[in-house]
């Protein structure tokens, strides 16, 4: 297998026992280049049995849970809608701008950017007037998008795709996931999930963040979040908003082992 994002030779990293009806043993393998390491077994699993796994864990992923997997997401969550409503009031982000929270969720996030930033779920779309469909999403007719923890369940460079591509020539993306310099070789590190697919590294996200054509990069620590820009002027307007982090490449915030105390 050659890795997706720099081409590199992935080379057999660890195993996980999952014991799950669809997952019983997960093995990853580690790319040589940009140290991306990626869980080979759901690579290569059917689609409509990735699918049930996703139902298997579904209940994982509900809000109510997720404040047991991680204490952090709520404060997040409120520093992330706080930084985005920033972003609008100095200007970075248009209030007419067209933006979508793409993998949204039950919205809760998008709930809180009301009304500029709508809401696109390809599994949880409630019946609500917030959530685009998925015709509704054009290629590069979006002034902003944002993932949030969604990179971590992408498989493949069509993955990945599929959402730059929705951006417009100057869109901004804002990113939400775990990126690190080297991912732990230790089967009982929290963030190996069943369905988390893709462990994302510095040097894995510098080179997707040039091949994409951004040219300005922001991170913001309390909300866990990265401003991806293509426009300069409206990475420059960054400036004047509190708790930013600039670059003009991806910001590698994240040196120390992505332990959780
Ligand atoms: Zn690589």
């Amino acid at each position: 297998m050659k890795c997706f994002v720099c081409g590199g030779d992935m080379r057999p990293f660890i195993e996980k026992s999952f014991g799950l009806t669809n997952l019983d043993v997960c093995r990853y393998v580690r790319c040589d280049g940009c140290g991306l390491v990626v869980a080979e077994t759901l690579y290569d699993m059917p689609r409509q049995n990735w699918e049930a796994l996703n139902r298997e864990c579904h209940a994982a992923y509900q809000h109510t849970d997720a404040l047991a997997v991680d204490p952090n997401w709520l404060p997040r969550l409120k520093a992330q809608a706080n930084v985005l409503n920033d972003l609008v009031k100095h200007g970075v982000l248009d209030e007419s701008a067209r933006a979508v929270d793409y993998g949204a969720g039950d919205g809760k996030l998008a709930d809180m950017c009301r009304p500029w930033l709508k809401k696109f779920d390809a599994y949880m779309a409630r019946p609500d007037e917030g959530y685009l469909t998925a015709e509704d999403l054009t290629p590069a007719s979006f002034d902003f998008v944002i993932t949030c923890s969604v990179f971590e369940h992408l498989l493949g460079a069509s993955d990945v795709e599929k959402i730059f591509a929705l951006l417009k020539a100057d869109g901004t993306a804002a990113l939400h996931t775990l990126v690190c310099e080297e991912v732990p070789a230790d089967p009982n590190w929290f963030y190996l999930q069943p369905v988390h697919a893709t462990f994302w590294t510095n040097a894995a996200m510098k080179i997707i963040f040039r091949q994409y054509g951004f040219k300005g990069c922001a991170y913001h620590v309390d909300a866990r979040l990265w401003l991806m820009f293509r426009d300069t002027e409206k990475f420059s307007r960054l400036k004047a908003c509190d708790g930013w982090i600039l670059a003009d490449a991806f910001v590698d915030y994240w040196k120390v082992k992505p332990y959780r105390k």
